[in-house]
């Protein structure tokens, strides 16, 4: 039987601790946490009871970083049945969240259009050197990986669209059919104005 003592004791919402095994799974990335390893519970009443679940304390950084900050604002480690060692300061924590933040933010989804940041990359379809300015266009090129279709940017120059979906590993984007590719960009290229937009559509032509 585990303690019999925490039913009468009310359980604090957060506990800071060094795991006491590795059979605890963090519940961010769901990867184990090695015995020791720092680690947040975060208390969750569930139909079957109230139980702590556990994040390793950089996932929580980077993904709930309200909580941690809570968490350590009633000094969580407080509970633990032994101090866990080496607590980062919540400033390196901070750090970890902005990091995660930007990240998020620079993440691009398949397909979209920009003016092209440098003029060092080429068309993939045709070779071209894009010019610093001009407009691109992000297709996706399908790439097995470890039993995985994954799908990678294909850069091409809007007048090149049409051909490069003509490839059989290169698509409009995750099971968008060519057809529907500018309602796409259009959601995906929030830089771009309206007269960008009308460029790439005269540019690209109609698809089909
Ligand atoms: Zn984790």
């Amino acid at each position: 039987m585990t303690d019999s003592s925490s039913e009468e004791a009310p359980q604090p919402a957060y506990m800071i601790e060094g795991a006491r095994s590795s059979r605890s799974k963090c519940k961010t990335c769901r990867k184990g946490i090695d015995k020791g390893a720092v680690r947040l519970g975060i208390l969750v009443e569930g139909p079957f009871g109230t139980g702590y679940m556990w994040h390793h304390l950089k996932c929580a950084a980077r993904n709930q970083f309200a909580k941690l900050e809570e968490a350590y604002a009633m000094e969580a480690w407080q509970y633990a049945s032994e101090e866990p060692k080496g607590l980062p300061g919540l400033e390196e924590l901070r750090k970890l969240k902005e990091e995660a933040d930007n990240k998020k933010k620079e993440r691009k989804v398949i397909p979209y259009a920009e003016h092209a940041p440098s003029g060092r990359a080429k068309c993939k379809a045709s070779g071209e050197t894009i010019p610093k300015g001009a407009l691109r266009v992000a297709l996706g090129q399908e790439v097995e990986f470890g039993g995985q279709v994954r799908i990678s940017a294909y850069l091409v120059l809007p007048h090149m669209v049409a051909e490069a979906l003509a490839q059989p590993d290169i698509v409009a984007g995750r099971e968008i059919e060519p057809f529907e590719l500018l309602d796409h960009l259009r959601e995906n290229s929030k830089s771009l104005s309206d007269e960008d937009f009308a460029e790439l559509e005269q540019q690209i032509g109609e698809l089909r």
